[in-house]
């Protein structure tokens, strides 16, 4: 049956050995090439005790062109741009885009001879480069989790690389104010530009800088530093020392990273996506006078409080416009001078601390403002530490930070 179908698909179409072998790719073992060649042979001795000619193989294969050919020339392509660009990776993948049209043309033989037991041709090119470049690289194909991708179109030679990004974990401190945290008009430089810039150098790939959160331009980030993920897409070096690139951008003495370490695809989701608890010191103004009676009042009613906060007049052309329910879980403070108390506070992501002093024109509810009776404002905030939970459970560095 087998032979039978070769024949009536050879007496119709001009297939090379490979094209032919992957009619059958899913019966029997070995390379589609020797699968066409055994399949041809014995089609050709059948034919010559029936006094038939041989039906040869063509000098030019009308469905892949004579490809397969090529392979050993493909592979080599592959090597010598990854060799040029010093590329880095342990395992890797061929992939690649074959025109619409020989798509179709092998479709519709498939469909035409009912081929149930064949293989798409771009599964056996990917698979007989891989094979040729795993020699060459001294390296293995990886289908599930490669490092990096070559998709080759055959017939334009054109070969692209696609490499896995690099996440790379990390805590920052901004240890001035008037630093945007992302690029923001108006503004030189931001945190994610002083931190990317020796990653991207390093790694030579897009570096993209994700926060776990955000302070404001005039918000300082101190103590244990905001958690932050610098992700390399497309990177060309995938080793780095770490704490050279930490050393680099502390030398910019507006912000220090520490604590860098690579992670994966699911440390890096679950860490942007936590609500992360934070502490903050804010330095607080009252026009008409503070005293320790008032900063009792604060503490007491602050303390385990839930606050009610419309979002801030502030940023409601960014943010839409509903109440957020947020806690305070702990407040400390002290006076400074007749106008000025310094308050640190201890509460949920997400609560904006300068309108929890001002109130917002009764936006947030209970405030500083409105405990007191007085008009409160925030002169200086700061935030000092933000709370990672890490595998279920909190960093030991934050344990210490939130004993106090
Ligand atoms: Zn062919």
């Amino acid at each position: 049956m087998i032979i039978e179908k070769a024949e009536r698909i050879l007496e119709n179409h001009e297939l090379c050995n490979n094209c032919l072998g992957r009619c059958f790719a899913k019966l029997g073992k070995g390379k589609n090439s020797e699968r066409g060649e055994a399949i041809r042979n014995v089609l050709n001795m059948e034919r010559e005790a029936n006094k038939q000619s041989p039906i040869k193989e063509p000098q030019t294969c009308e469905l892949c062109g004579n490809i397969f050919k090529k392979r050993d020339y493909f592979a080599q392509k592959c090597y010598d741009k990854a060799l040029k660009l010093g590329l880095e990776f342990d395992s890797f993948l061929i992939g690649s885009s074959f025109p619409k049209d020989i798509l179709e043309k092998e479709r519709a033989i498939v469909e035409e001879f009912e081929l149930d037991y064949a293989e798409p041709i771009n599964r056996e090119f990917n698979r007989e480069v891989g094979k040729a470049l795993e020699l060459l690289f001294q390296k293995p194909v990886n289908k599930k989790n490669p490092d990096v991708i070559f998709i080759i179109e055959p017939y334009t030679e054109e070969i692209k690389i696609q490499s896995k990004p690099i996440y790379i974990y990390g805590r920052y401190r901004k240890l001035v104010r008037g630093i945007p945290q992302t690029p923001f008009k108006g503004y030189k430089e931001s945190v994610a530009s002083i931190i990317c810039r020796p990653f991207a150098e390093a790694f030579r790939g897009k570096a993209v800088f994700h926060g776990a959160g955000r302070e404001d331009i005039d918000v300082r980030m101190l103590g244990s530093g905001r958690p932050f993920i610098v992700e390399i897409k497309n990177p060309i070096k995938r080793k780095a020392v770490l704490e050279d690139l930490a050393k680099e951008i502390n030398s910019s003495e507006k912000v220090e990273v520490f604590g860098l370490r690579f992670v994966d695809y699911k440390t890096m989701e679950e860490i942007l996506t936590q609500n992360h608890r934070k502490e903050y010191e804010a330095v607080v103004y009252v026009e008409d006078g503070v005293e320790e009676k008032d900063l009792d009042k604060i503490v007491k009613t602050l303390t385990n409080a839930t606050i009610h906060q419309r979002t801030p007049r502030r940023v409601l052309r960014r943010r839409s416009d509903l109440t957020r329910v947020r806690k305070v879980y702990k407040v400390d403070g002290k006076v400074i001078d007749g106008k000025h108390i310094k308050l640190r506070i201890f509460c949920d992501g997400g609560l904006y601390i300068k309108e929890l002093i001002s109130g917002d024109m009764g936006r947030t509810t209970p405030s500083v403002s409105e405990i007191i009776g007085k008009r409160a404002i925030c002169e200086a905030l700061d935030v000092i530490n933000v709370e990672v939970i890490e595998n279920g459970a909190k960093s030991p560095h934050n344990k210490e930070k939130n004993k106090g």
